[in-house]
């Protein structure tokens, strides 16, 4: 048997954990969730994650 009971550490399936993003274009950080994530403050896609 795999010790699967074990509460620490556990990953949420589907990766709706909050990340932190950077925008590439003013630098803005912002947390979300998904993948058609936007920049809330000049609304670009360009987008990376830092966390
Ligand atoms: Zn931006």
């Amino acid at each position: 048997m795999c010790s699967v009971g074990d509460s620490f550490g556990v990953e949420l399936e589907g990766g709706m954990e909050p990340r932190q993003y950077e925008c590439n274009q003013c630098s803005k950080k912002f947390k979300g969730i998904g993948t058609n994530l936007r920049c809330p403050k000049c609304h670009s896609t360009d987008i990376k994650c830092i966390e």
